[in-house]
């Protein structure tokens, strides 16, 4: 077929696809590790709990769970995650929410109902990629807000916003994806004044708030912002795909009612609704009360298995590696040792086809694409035996570029991933 002509806008013509997705393409190769996806563990998917409730579905629902349904989402799951929200502290009623085709779509769509195109966005300095993407789609500028250990960097959010002029900030406070980190109290509550001082909508996307190890992290910011004098305006989003399955495709929107009714007018336009079957699937699992139980397993189980790859780190990558023992989610941040050479993400990939383990290097997600000195790895998805196999890999290959790295005494100019 003929498309001399570009029949797709260069915006989406010239964007790169997301690294992560292509290096799972590689991930099911034989006897490949991978600590490249945010997959939940196989072996904590709860099949029977499933099982049990479809049966309810299809006894008791019967055509309902076939048919077209409201945007906003079926009533049962509305209530069933506006009580799930409220015995985590939030206010929250079923009519202030939307489901949504997993927490990306509420991403997307938000992106697209608050987002002018040209107009900036602030955002951490690594962030999870198909968030970045979405807004990009959307014609949004990136504007980095620097981030730490501790998440963004409030402290040097405020000169940002008075040049910058952002009318949307995104953030995840919560064992955020790449790097872990919890955003303190502290800083949320400065967060919550600073946007209401410049009157900044935030994006609060909150998909592994509940898988912590130790002890909770502290409120969400719509939370808080519930009990601030002066609030700001705060969407806040949640997802049914680390806690209970991802195949599911379902996520929950809380957000102020203008920007509700915004949202449900862009999801009409892109999917009418969520799929019913699926939706009703999710409200009778969880009208079993057994999602309390099943967190209580994935908390010891991520636990576990989250220790078992910071060992095997220290282990087999003691010295090359640096990083913080996480204390909840799926990932582990490593920063490179400073003398090891700042790879483009091909080279990250040729280096998993190689050593038989895949990373992802901290360059997908940065707002540059440019080379950076981390690692994000996941001890989600591989079994304990495979984190074990995988950290060792890892150490080898890294050890492989540190001794190339002294032979050739330079490291490897700055080079932006295709
Ligand atoms: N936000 C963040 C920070 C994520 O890491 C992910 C998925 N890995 C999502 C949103 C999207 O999740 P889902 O669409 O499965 O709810």
């Amino acid at each position: 077929m003929n498309t001399a002509r570009g029949a797709v806008r260069p915006l989406y013509a010239q964007a790169s696809g997301s690294p992560i997705r292509a290096m799972l393409a590689l991930a099911g190769r034989e006897d490949m590790i991978s600590l490249a996806g945010g997959h939940p563990d196989p072996a904590l998917l709860p099949i029977e709990w499933l099982r049990e409730s479809l049966l309810e579905v299809t006894g008791k629902l019967q055509g309902r769970s076939l048919q077209y349904g409201a945007t906003e989402g079926q009533p049962e799951l509305r209530e069933a995650s506006a009580a799930l929200l409220t015995q985590r502290g939030l206010t929250a009623t079923a009519a202030e929410l939307i489901i949504t085709t997993g927490s990306q779509q509420a991403i997307d769509l938000l992106a697209r109902v608050l987002i002018e195109p040209g107009e900036g966005i602030a955002v951490e300095s690594f962030n999870y990629p198909a968030a970045l993407q979405a807004f990009r789609f959307a014609g949004a500028r990136l504007i980095e807000v620097p981030t730490d250990a501790q998440g963004m960097d409030v402290d040097r959010l405020e000169p940002i916003l008075l040049t910058e002029r952002p009318r949307v900030l995104y953030v995840v406070p919560n064992f955020a994806n790449p790097t872990g980190a919890v955003m303190p109290l502290a800083r949320r509550l400065r967060l919550l004044e600073l946007a209401a001082q410049y009157d900044v909508t935030l994006i609060e996307d909150d998909p592994y708030g509940e898988l912590w190890f130790g002890e909770a992290p502290p409120p969400p910011l719509v939370q808080l912002n519930q009990r601030a004098d002066s609030p700001a305006q705060v969407t806040y989003m949640t997802s049914y795909s680390k806690v209970v399955a991802p195949a599911l495709r379902l996520g929950v929107l809380l957000a102020p009612a203008d920007i509700q009714r915004a949202v449900v007018l862009a999801k009409q336009a892109a999917d009418v609704h969520s799929g019913s079957l699926e939706q009703l699937k999710l409200s009778a699992m969880l009208g079993s009360n057994c999602l309390t139980p099943h967190l209580d397993v994935l908390r010891k189980a991520y636990a576990a298995k989250s220790a078992t790859l910071a060992d095997a780190l220290r282990r087999h990558a003691d010295g090359l590696l640096k990083f913080d023992t996480p204390q909840g989610g799926m990932f582990v941040w490593a920063r490179l040792r400073s003398d090891l050479p700042l790879l483009p993400t091909q080279d990250w990939v040729d280096f998993g086809l190689q050593h038989k383990v895949l990373v992802v290097p901290g360059a997908a997600f940065s707002i540059s694409n440019a080379a950076q000195p981390w690692l994000r790895l996941s001890f989600a998805n591989p079994s304990p035996a495979s984190l074990q196999q995988g950290a060792e890999r890892l150490g080898r290959g890294l050890q492989g570029l540190a001794s190339r790295t002294s032979s050739n005494t330079k490291t490897t100019p700055e080079r932006t991933s295709a």
